[in-house]
């Protein structure tokens, strides 16, 4: 009675053992995929109860055949719980017949004497395969469960990597990521151009290049929703497999992998899912993208439109004025005082095209990107004098005062950027301001950084306005022009250049007060020196 209890112990431990092992990661993987393929899980069945038989043997003699019983529906339950159901069933049938032959009396034969033993048994075949039956249907369903768990946890993570992409190149670099963690196969996606025409993205896998043959399989499986290629029922010649992207208001592309068999059955609704999963990423960056290039489209048409009127207009009249002033000059002589009025209409036409055609290059060289901005340190009383002798004419009937504290120090700035920004706001103050207000231009220097303002006592601009000032072709309706509605937005361009921002007030009293805030260091000793080296 001891040995027995001994030997359940034994069996225990072992079992708790095997138990542990199999959980192990490393372990496993291995167990299953040797166990699940082909014959060899037969043979390892047989293999493992004819040991077992081998091992009992001596207790054959010592009429122990009650024990040997338990020993062999322990390792068919063992067996169970890692083999399939057939390995398993042989396994019972295999340890039934040979318990009644090697150990049920009499020896050596299948046949049993005893109404009890053949009861037993009985009994012994029943149990064995009700056990091998259950724990193998257990095993499933705990294998089911898990799986579905690792399935639910890799959709959750594929939604959460998909919501942080940005962009369509986001979303492939992410979806061909997961499938090769999930399915550990390659993948590749080929897009279409948003006529519905596929073509090759070119954007993540460059040197994927697809054969005509190729080509129309994914063209075809683009077309007809369905899956085509190798592994398929539809063209399966070529090495890969196409499966559309489904798509709610577009199909974004196809999906092309290279398989090197058949997609398992069994995981084919989990490929699905993952797919969808991916698809509709990809359809609501599709979308953005499309309606983004609309909006840009949009957007250069009205600009294209807008900037064509203002020129055709904006143009029209110096052009006139010239050609109608020298017209008179030429075809008949005129008194001198005559004659030079009409030479100071053409010298200010000109003057006008002049602006308007460096208002133009000056948009142009900030829509580029080409604006080269060469920072030097300057003295703000030569910018203020260059613009204010540049200006001369226009600023006549007006009193410009200019402040420059005594201390100012010399500014890092680009001289002929800062003159054009500062000659485009003193100009604008010279049109608007009543004849005879004072414009004033102010400089300040202060926690290395400079100000400018430039003050006029003009209309201002409507509060609800304000925040439009400095967009390109910004006018205010009713107001007389001369310019293209670009010279704001070039010096808030220029000034921005300089790493600077410039604001507009309205002042309470009348008028408008442009600042302008630029990071300027001071230009200290250690600065100078730092820059000579
Ligand atoms: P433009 O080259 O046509 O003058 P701007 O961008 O320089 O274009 O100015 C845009 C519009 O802002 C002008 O048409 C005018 O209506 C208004 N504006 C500009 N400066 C002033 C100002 N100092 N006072 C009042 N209105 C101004």
């Amino acid at each position: 009675m001891t040995l027995i209890i001994k030997i359940e112990s034994l069996l225990l431990n072992l079992w708790l053992d095997i138990q542990t092992m199999q959980k192990k990661v490393l372990i496993q993987p291995l167990f299953r995929t040797m166990f699940k393929t082909g014959i060899f899980p037969y043979l390892i069945s047989v293999f493992f109860i004819a040991l077992t038989t081998l091992l009992c043997y001596p207790l054959a003699e010592k009429e122990s055949y009650h024990l040997v019983s338990y020993i062999l529906l322990f390792v068919v339950f063992i067996m169970a719980t890692f083999m399939r159901l057939g390995p398993v069933l042989l396994a019972a049938g295999v340890s039934s017949l040979i318990w009644n032959f090697y150990f049920i009396p009499p020896h050596q034969t299948l046949h049993i004497e005893k109404p009890e033993d053949i009861l037993m048994f009985a009994l012994f075949f029943s149990i064995a395969l009700l056990n091998g039956v259950l724990t193998t249907r257990v095993r499933r369903q705990e294998e089911l469960a898990r799986e579905r768990e690792e399935r639910t946890n890799s959709l959750f993570q594929l939604t959460k990597e998909l919501s942080k992409a940005g962009s369509i190149d986001e979303v492939l670099a992410i979806a061909i990521q997961e499938i090769k963690n999930q399915f550990s196969v390659n993948t590749f996606f080929i897009l279409q151009d948003g006529n519905n025409i596929l073509y090759s993205t070119g954007r993540l896998q460059k040197e994927k290049k697809l054969n005509s043959t190729e080509y129309n399989i994914a063209e075809w499986s683009f077309k007809n929703g369905s899956e085509a290629g190798a592994f398929t029922d539809k063209m399966n010649s070529g090495e890969y497999t196409f499966y559309p992207l489904p798509g709610t208001k577009l199909v974004p592309g196809v999906l092309a992998v290279k398989l090197d068999r058949k997609f398992p059955e069994e995981k084919k609704t989990f490929w699905l899912t993952f797919i969808t999963q991916i698809s509709n990423s990809l359809e609501r960056e599709f979308l953005a993208e499309v309606a983004t290039k609309a909006r840009f489209l949009d957007e250069s048409d009205r600009l294209y439109k807008t900037l064509f009127s203002s020129i055709s207009h904006e143009f029209r009249i110096p052009v006139a004025t010239i050609m109608g002033a020298s017209e008179t000059l030429l075809n008949s002589s005129h008194p001198m005082n005559i004659q030079s009025a009409l030479f100071s209409e053409i010298f200010s036409a000109s003057l006008r095209l002049n602006r308007l055609i460096e208002n133009l290059l000056n948009m142009s060289r900030l829509e580029s990107g080409l604006l080269s901005v060469r920072l030097d340190w300057c003295d703000i009383n030569d910018v203020f004098n260059k613009v204010a002798e540049d200006l001369k004419d226009d600023l006549k009937p007006f009193s410009l005062l200019v402040s420059i504290p005594e201390n100012m120090p010399l500014v890092k700035i680009d001289f002929g950027l800062m003159e054009q920004i500062l000659y485009n706001l003193i100009f604008n103050s010279t049109q608007y301001s009543p004849v005879a207000s004072e414009i004033k231009l102010i400089s300040a220097h202060e926690n290395n950084e400079l100000t400018i303002t430039v003050e006029d006592k003009g209309p201002g601009f409507p509060e609800s306005e304000l925040k439009n000032v400095f967009s390109k072709f910004f006018r205010v309706d009713g107001r007389k022009t001369g310019g293209l509605g670009l010279g704001l937005s070039i010096v808030k361009g220029f000034v921005e250049a300089h790493n600077g921002k410039i604001t507009v007030e309205n002042i309470a009293r009348g008028g408008s007060v442009f600042t302008i805030k630029i990071p300027s260091a001071n230009p200290d000793i250690n600065n100078l020196l730092l820059e000579s080296e």
